[in-house]
């Protein structure tokens, strides 16, 4: 690859198809659920019927503002629908109801790191509106191809991006602040398995200093982050093999084989007026009113840029802030401890370790975590007034919750005997029967052996059985040998 840099200079754009998570349809009342009994999902409208009419779904242009607030784009006041005309078998109304002239976002980015893990800002040139296809399915009937049309009419969101990414490592890291981003927001499971991000890319190189783009190649079919890396990274290396054996690249459409690891030729790429875009004449345009905007503004979730800055200002480390963020629901509930306690570096801890390492070891979600954040806030304080020690909380108190999240986490402690002994008259008679015990050492230490108090420390510490508040047997115990 890097003979391939020295010499060329890779030119990468991304296409992401992101499906909305809306109860309905975007032009019909159908229903969306995932994994539904093929086409019950299906009325009139969705299926095309001659006489239907489409209804503009209110929620698509919210999650579609929504994005955009969060990209900073400049957002649309008057959005038109177009009909882009092809054949699809899956497609029963033989054209998509997108929009052509007037996406609803324009400009705008998302900030990445690069491959180095520097700060890199990608340009959006486009959000627009649309709807999917129905589903061909190969695989079922060896003879016929079987087609599904629930998804027909479910809304899309496509974010087209400028030609900037300079690798694969890009591209993945994009992808992933995307699939975040549109989580966090709301508008979208982002499940790439269930085909709720959809990625195309378009890959050209050109040599060092020239001005002109090359040819691109456009990718499609990709069902990972890293399959998409793949492609690209694959794509870089076979343009400069036909650009070095002396040919040229033709622009076409190709399929990833996750097998192979190749990209293989889908087809010659066709023309935008080989759809013969044409304004909708079934619907009306949509007005998106500044007011409107700052409606959806004002109820924007938390976004993960945010949230991270919060933490950094909350003296969490770039590590720790980065990886409470990684995760909606994770952010969540640390804001749900924060909210219960002060202390937001033993929250960070309590949650990036006893927590994560059980979610972990369970193989479940934050949602399925029994103790709630308020219990934590708890523990975090138990510990912070020396109630019980940091790892009797962590280990004993910790796995007796799991079992009965409901409990009060000091009664739990008290019944398991893990209440610290801070109660300094208690204390204090450990202290004089631990020094009791070592007159000579007691001596020795008055005559200037300071190194003694350890042993004596030990001694409180072991007949209180672990037990007693550190901070406060020493002071005791400092008190009682000064006198
Ligand atoms: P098309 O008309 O083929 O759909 P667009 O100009 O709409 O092409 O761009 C589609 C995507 O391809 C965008 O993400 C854009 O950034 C990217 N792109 C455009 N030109 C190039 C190029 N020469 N090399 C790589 N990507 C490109
Ligand atoms: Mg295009």
């Amino acid at each position: 690859m890097e003979e391939i840099l020295k010499k060329y200079e890779p030119i990468i754009g991304l296409e992401v198809h992101v499906q909305l998570s809306t109860a309905s349809k975007a032009y019909s009342s159908d229903g969306t659920t995932y994994g539904a009994m093929p086409n019950t999902q299906t009325n009139a409208i969705s299926l095309g019927h001659p006489g239907t009419l489409p209804m503009v779904n209110e929620q698509v242009i919210e999650k579609a503002v929504r994005l955009g607030i969060a990209c900073q784009c400049n957002i649309r006041e008057r959005n038109e629908y177009a009909r882009k005309n092809y054949f699809y078998a899956d497609m029963p109304k033989g054209y998509q109801i997108t929009q052509d002239t007037t996406p609803i976002c324009t400009g705008g980015f998302v900030a990445i790191k690069d491959a180095q893990g520097a700060p890199k800002n990608i340009g959006l040139t486009r959000i627009h509106m649309e709807e999917d296809s129905g589903k061909s399915i190969h695989d079922i009937d060896p003879f016929h191809t079987l087609i599904d049309l629930n998804r027909a009419g479910v809304p899309l969101l496509e974010i087209v991006t400028e030609p900037e990414f300079k690798d694969g490592q890009e591209a993945y890291n994009y992808l992933s602040e995307v699939r975040k981003l549109v989580r966090y927001l709301d508008i979208s499971d982002g499940n790439m398995e269930e085909g709720s991000l959809r990625c195309d890319v378009n890959v050209s190189i050109r040599p060092r200093g020239q001005k002109e783009f090359g040819t691109k190649v456009e990718v499609k079919n990709m069902n990972s982050f890293r399959n998409v890396q793949k492609a690209i990274d694959y794509e870089i290396k076979r343009q400069y093999e036909v650009y070095e054996s002396g040919n040229q690249v033709v622009q076409q459409t190709m399929t990833f084989d996750a097998g192979t690891g190749a990209t293989v030729l889908l087809r010659a790429k066709e023309d935008a007026h080989d759809y013969r875009y044409f304004p909708e004449p079934d619907l009306q345009p949509v007005l998106v009113k500044q007011d409107y905007i700052d409606r959806v503004k004002s109820e924007l979730p938390p976004l993960p840029s945010e949230l991270l800055a919060k933490y950094l200002k909350l003296g969490l480390s770039e590590y720790d802030a980065a990886l409470l963020t990684e995760s909606k629901d994770i952010a969540l509930y640390f804001e749900d401890i924060i909210a219960h306690s002060n202390n937001q570096k033993a929250a960070a801890n309590w949650l990036m370790g006893s927590v994560k390492s059980y979610l972990n070891d369970k193989a479940i979600s934050i949602s399925e975590f029994p103790i709630a954040a308020q219990t934590i806030a708890n523990l975090i304080s138990l510990v912070e007034k020396g109630t019980v020690s940091n790892t009797a909380a962590n280990g004993e108190l910790f796995k007796a919750l799991l079992e009965k999240p409901n409990e009060d986490p000091e009664s739990l402690a008290k019944s398991l005997n893990l209440i610290q002994e801070s109660d300094s008259s208690a204390l204090l008679e450990l202290v004089e029967k631990a020094l009791a015990q070592y007159p000579d050492k007691v001596a020795e230490y008055k005559s200037g052996k300071k190194g003694l108090l350890g042993l004596f420390m030990g001694e409180v510490m072991k007949l209180s059985r672990g037990k007693a508040d550190p901070k406060m047997a020493s002071k005791l115990v400092q008190q009682e040998l000064d006198k």
